[in-house]
Order: C-alpha cells, then sequence, then structure tokens
C-alpha cells in the first residue's frame, strides 16, 4: 500500500519536531518521545481449518507511558508495516494528551487479510497473538482496543484468552469489549459520536449551518458508518460516501438510514458495490469523493489518503480527519496554503479512546455507567479539547493541528520533566 517515499513514522516525527520548535523546547525535554518505548514483534503460527499452519507477522508498539498506562488500538491488515504500527503508537500518546487522559500510546498489528480467514482461524490467530503480547499488556500497562478490522467479538477473546492466563477474570486488560463481558455502553459509536461533535463545533465555527451542510465521507465502517449516521439525523447532507469496494454520490443528499440498513445486514457486512444505484445516486471513484464539493471532508478509512495531488484538488472547506493518518505531511502543507481548515485525528477522532478510558476506569471500579452519562461526558470532553486546540492555533497563529500537537506537546513534556529521567 505504502510507497517508497511515504514512511509514516518519520511524517510523525517531522510534525513533532514543527510542533517542539514552535514552543521553543530544548531537544533534551522531548528527545525521548522520538523513539517508541518498546517494540515487540511476535510470528503468529495459526493452524488453519485445512490442516496446514500458517505464520503471521505481529507488533505491539508502546509510543509512551510518560503520562500513564499506554492506550491503543489492534488492527488486522494485509499491507500493516513496523513504521505504521510505529507512527500509529506515537498517534496514540499525542491524542490522549489532546483530550488530557491519564494514558500514554500504543499500537498493534497482524498482517493479515481477516476477510479470507473462517472465524475459528480468526479466533485462534487472536488468541495466539494475545499470548505472545502477554508480557508487554495489562490493565496496569497497556490496554489494546479496537482499530480497523477488530471488533468487539476480536476484544471479548483477548480479554478471555488474557484472563486464562492470569486464572481469573481481568476486564480492564482490553476496551472496547462487549457490554455483557465489561464493555462500556456507547464505546461502539463513541469515535463516530466525537467526530459528530467536532463536526458540529467546526461548522459553527465557520457561520455554516448543519442543517443542510453537504458532507462527504470517505468509509463506512465502524466510525464512518456511525458518523454518517449522526450527521444525517442531525440534518447535514450526505452527499458522498464510500468503502473499499465504490463510492455512491447523490447531490440531493443519499438516504443514509437506508444505506447503513443495506450494509448492516444479518449475514455480517455487505459492500456497497451490491446497494442499488440509479436515479439520483450514482457510483464514483475514491478519487471523486475525495475531491467532491462539499463543505466538510470526513476522511474515515485508512492513512496516506489526502495526497500532494488529491489536497491540489480537494473542493471541500473543511477536512475532519476520523481515521488515523489520512493526509500527508506534503498534503497538509498544500491545504494550509489553500486556507482549507483541517480538524487533525489526534483532535477529531479521540472519542473512541475517551470512551476506551471510560470503559477502562469502569473496569477499574466494577460499576456500569449510563449510557446518557458517558455521551455526555465524552461531548464535554470533545468540546472542550476543540476549544483548547483553537486557543493554542490562535495563540501561535498556525494550523489545528499545530494547535493540537503543541497543546499534546506541553503537557507531555511537563508530565516527562516532573518525573524526571531514571536512574
Ligand atoms: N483505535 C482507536 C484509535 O485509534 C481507539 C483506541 C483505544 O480505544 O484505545 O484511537
Amino acid at each position: 500500500m505504502h510507497d517508497q517515499k511515504y514512511n509514516p513514522y518519520e511524517q510523525m516525527l517531522e510534525v513533532m519536531e514543527k510542533s517542539a520548535k514552535m514552543l521553543n523546547l530544548d531537544t533534551r525535554d522531548y528527545e525521548a518521545l522520538k523513539y517508541p518505548e518498546r517494540e515487540l514483534k511476535v510470528a503468529i503460527p495459526v493452524e488453519m481449518d485445512d490442516g496446514t499452519v500458517r505464520v503471521f507477522e505481529g507488533h505491539r508498539v508502546q509510543h509512551s507511558s510518560s503520562r500513564g498506562p499506554c492506550k491503543g488500538g489492534i488492527r488486522y491488515h494485509p499491507d500493516v508495516d513496523i513504521n505504521e504500527v510505529k507512527a500509529l503508537a506515537a498517534l496514540m500518546t499525542f491524542k490522549c494528551a489532546v483530550v488530557n487522559l491519564p494514558c500514554g500510546g500504543a499500537k498493534g498489528a497482524i498482517r493479515v487479510e481477516p476477510a479470507q480467514l473462517s472465524k475459528n482461524e480468526l479466533k485462534r490467530l487472536t488468541r495466539r497473538y494475545t499470548a505472545m503480547i502477554l508480557p508487554l499488556i495489562g490493565p496496569e500497562k497497556d490496554i489494546p482496543a479496537p482499530d480497523v478490522n477488530t471488533n468487539e467479538e476480536i476484544m471479548g477473546w483477548i480479554m478471555d484468552t488474557y484472563s486464562m492466563f492470569k486464572g481469573f477474570t481481568v476486564h480492564g486488560v482490553v476496551t472496547g469489549k462487549p457490554v455483557e463481558i465489561g464493555g462500556s455502553l456507547g464505546r461502539r459509536e463513541a469515535t463516530g459520536r466525537g467526530v459528530t461533535c467536532i463536526v458540529e463545533e467546526v461548522l459553527k465555527h465557520e457561520g455554516i449551518q448543519a442543517e443542510g451542510a453537504r458532507i462527504a465521507i470517505q468509509g463506512m465502517g465502524n466510525v464512518g458508518g456511525t458518523a454518517a449516521k449522526l450527521l444525517y439525523n442531525r440534518g447535514c447532507k450526505i452527499v458522498a460516501v464510500s468503502d473499499v469496494s465504490c463510492g455512491l454520490y447523490c447531490e440531493s443528499g443519499l438516504d443514509i438510514n437506508d444505506i447503513m440498513q443495506y450494509i448492516e445486514c444479518k449475514n455480517g457486512r455487505r459492500l456497497l458495490e451490491g446497494y442499488p444505484a440509479g436515479g439520483s445516486i450514482r457510483r464514483i471513484g475514491n478519487e471523486e469523493l475525495l475531491t467532491c464539493d462539499v463543505d466538510v471532508l470526513i476522511p474515515a478509512a485508512l492513512e496516506n489518503q489526502v495526497t500532494e495531488k488529491i489536497a491540489r484538488q480537494v473542493k471541500a472547506r473543511i477536512i475532519v480527519e476520523a481515521a488515523n493518518g489520512p493526509t500527508t505531511v506534503e498534503a497538509d502543507r498544500i491545504l494550509e496554503e489553500r486556507g482549507i481548515i483541517v480538524v487533525p485525528d489526534i483532535l477529531a477522532n479521540a472519542g473512541g479512546v475517551t470512551v476506551s478510558y471510560f470503559e477502562w476506569v469502569q473496569n477499574n471500579q466494577a460499576v456500569l455507567w449510563r449510557e446518557e452519562i458517558i455521551n455526555s461526558r465524552l461531548e464535554e470532553i470533545m468540546l472542550q479539547s476543540f476549544k483548547d486546540v483553537m486557543k493554542k492555533a490562535q495563540d501561535y497563529n498556525t494550523t489545528l493541528r499545530m494547535g493540537a500537537y503543541i497543546l499534546a506537546m506541553e503537557r507531555l513534556v511537563k508530565a516527562k520533566k516532573m518525573r524526571g529521567i531514571f536512574p
């Protein structure tokens, strides 16, 4: 997936460095942040249903624990590599700092196309991976969660595997679990809900009415799908959506309820390519989706989507990054020159980890919060963080991305200084 030139970790370092310069930091204050604290690579053997054995590559990277236990998802994807996992782990460190959670950052991944595995193979893969990263994870040190192509069921298997090794049930080792086994109400929708809050805030800030605002969403998974639903109910006009198979466009706005019903069919998830188009709905490609004429573009798929070429053609006034790392550093520069507002991933999609943190708190205290409490606390944190980031961007006369990094960097460096370097 990644071309030679594109190294997500180097891109991450570039942004980090830039924020440190703007803050006039001494290198000794943030030198350690350039390196992940721990990286574990594992080879995961799995007995396949046909009796053969396949070995999958897996990673768990802990970027920083300066502000608390490491937190971050696990993704299953055929193209993941170590630089991507390192970058995503570092993003988690900054994301948790932006929303002021007492957590550090981590990320895990398995190089696999999960759609090609049977459910039992997926379960064996997950359990063996969990066993192999067991020395690193735990409720007091590193707490995984869902990410691309992983879900509640998989988190349940991780919780069970960890618990079997301990000899007792440990709810707090992983978040995003099914509610029946220690999951939190509202966690599934949390990232999409947080994205929706941010879209509403940024529209307000720009003086655009939410009702009728034109929106395009790349990716209709848990995050994109939830955001589409919530924004549609809010009265926004979702003119374009897409998934890996294709995109759909309708000038007068798509019927999101109908599309969601189609995707979430009884036997799992269906792809958009089978959705009956025609009449005012036409199929579009990825590039057309990213460059269509909208108020807000929401990339909610993978990284490296808004490239230099796309950035020059973007017609959206605002980009809200629901995915992690969807905009390259070069593209970001072009968007800034063009005056397009970009709400960065580390703020826009922080709703997921925020409710993960709530789940962990509930697990540690053995309590269950009501969904209204969770949603209102989530909204409070998203709105406050949006204000904090906006203020930093104004104070330093910079973009929202740099505002978010400056805010996070200040918090991280403070924590590092207070703790000091051991020994
Ligand atoms: N994978 C999500 C993210 O990238 C959630 C992480 C978590 O809940 O720990 O933010």
